[in-house]
């Protein structure tokens, strides 16, 4: 039997592992699931699942996560600290599955005690990938990919050679607003950019697929977990999401990872590496898909991309800055403050105004260091976005 921890288990992914868990009973113990506000959910399947301890990180739910783990057995915390304690506790595997950079913290604690990290937390690498990647270098930790187009590269990779890579290409399938004229994008609604052609996902990165900003975070996460160059990395738009990632090899070869829209191959991949089980995911008819189509995303469509670009040349705390503003454009957003469009616009702004304080310096990344870029780069998008109402 091995010891698993959900970090995130309340939302899109970690419902997705729970659901992988509870058709292979008898495999897995439940060292601790973790949630955001959802403690209904959380303190169900804690009970379903036998967790040891289950931690929600909003404070305000303490009490009522007690109240539902009464006569269970199973512990009950609260708060970020607890969070990250949870996620330091003894497991085999702790599948990352939070959203946004709330994720960093508790991921690091995971690999600092040299554990196993399965990884959907993309801001984890985005935020403060040299640093992530020194910790889990120096502790024995492992990092493995949960992204589906990460997971597709490493599971292209397996008995290859890093520095046989020329390339690889990240598919997008471009989101619920990629047929819409440029013109009408301004107006797109909250509602209009959260249904997913294809995927179904949490909100927040969905709507990130709609505007690229979930490829922009995906071509960071992808040259700090692979340690590969910026100019390696390429993104195609392919609508039919049945080609996650391709890897190009110096003898011109290209290997493509090939499947449906289900997260739970990529999730089930990682919880159960190196060995490859049996997954309850469909069996992708290709005769059924029919056609394969793939074109260059547009740059004035997408803008998102060219700043993925721009922060990967800044270098420094760059990154956290970057999905700093994000998440706070993307919350104006969804507050219907600005519209779809003015999402890069506030992002753009942070970047120009943070560089001075977080390009390159030379100095080793710390966790501090990330912090602090994190929240100064939250306020500057603040003010940005109040100049712009
Ligand atoms: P969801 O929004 O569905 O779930 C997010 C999870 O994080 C929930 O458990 C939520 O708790 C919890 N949470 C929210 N805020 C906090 C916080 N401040 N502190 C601690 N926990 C918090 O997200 P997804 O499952 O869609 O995505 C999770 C991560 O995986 C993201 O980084 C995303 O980019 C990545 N990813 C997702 C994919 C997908 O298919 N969904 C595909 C590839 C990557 P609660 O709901 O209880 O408030």
């Amino acid at each position: 039997m091995r010891s698993l921890t959900i970090l995130g288990a309340t939302g899109s992914i970690g419902q997705s592992t729970i659901d992988l868990i509870a058709r292979d009973p008898g495999r897995w113990r439940i060292e601790a699931l973790t949630g955001g506000r959802n403690v209904a959910l959380l303190a169900r399947d804690a009970r379903r699942l036998g967790a040891r301890i289950a931690v929600c990180a909003d404070p305000a739910g303490l009490g009522d996560l007690r109240a539902a783990l009464a006569g269970s057995g199973i512990e009950a915390a609260a708060g970020p600290a607890a969070l990250a304690e949870a996620a330091a506790r003894p497991a085999d595997i702790a599948v990352s599955a939070i959203v946004g950079a709330a994720g960093l913290v508790p991921g690091l604690a995971v690999l600092e005690r040299g554990g196993t990290l399965a990884l959907a937390n993309k801001e984890t690498l985005v935020c403060a990938g040299p640093l992530v990647m020194a910790r889990a270098q120096a502790t024995g930790g492992r990092i493995l990919p949960v992204d589906s187009e990460h997971s597709a590269i490493f599971q292209a990779l397996a008995g290859e050679d890093v520095a046989g890579v020329e390339r690889v290409i990240i598919t997008a399938s471009g989101g619920a607003l990629r047929d819409w004229p440029f013109e009408r994008l301004a107006t797109a609604t909250v509602a209009d950019a959260s249904a997913h052609p294809n995927w179904s996902m949490g909100q927040r990165i969905t709507i990130d697929s709609a505007s690229m900003f979930n490829k922009a975070l995906e071509v960071i996460e992808a040259r700090e977990f692979f340690g590969l160059d910026p100019r390696q990395i390429e993104v195609l738009v392919h609508p039919q999401s049945v080609v996650h990632a391709l890897v190009g090899f110096r003898d011109g070869a290209l290997m493509a990872h090939v499947g449906p829209a289900d997260m739970r191959h990529a999730i089930g991949y990682a919880l159960h590496w190196p060995e490859r089980r049996a997954l309850p995911v469909a069996r992708l008819d290709l005769a059924a898909v029919g056609s394969l189509t793939f074109s260059t995303p547009d740059p004035v469509r997408w803008p998102a991309l060219a700043l993925a670009r721009a922060v990967m040349a800044a270098g420094g705390t760059m990154g956290a800055v970057f999905n700093a503003a994000k998440e706070v454009a993307l919350d104006a957003f969804l507050a219907g403050r600005i519209a779809f469009t003015a999402m890069s616009v506030v992002v753009e702004r942070t970047l120009d105004r943070m560089l001075p304080e977080a390009g390159p310096q030379g100095a080793a990344m710390t966790l501090d260091l990330v912090m602090g870029t994190d929240h100064l780069a939250r306020i500057r998008a603040g003010e940005i976005i109040d100049r712009m109402e």
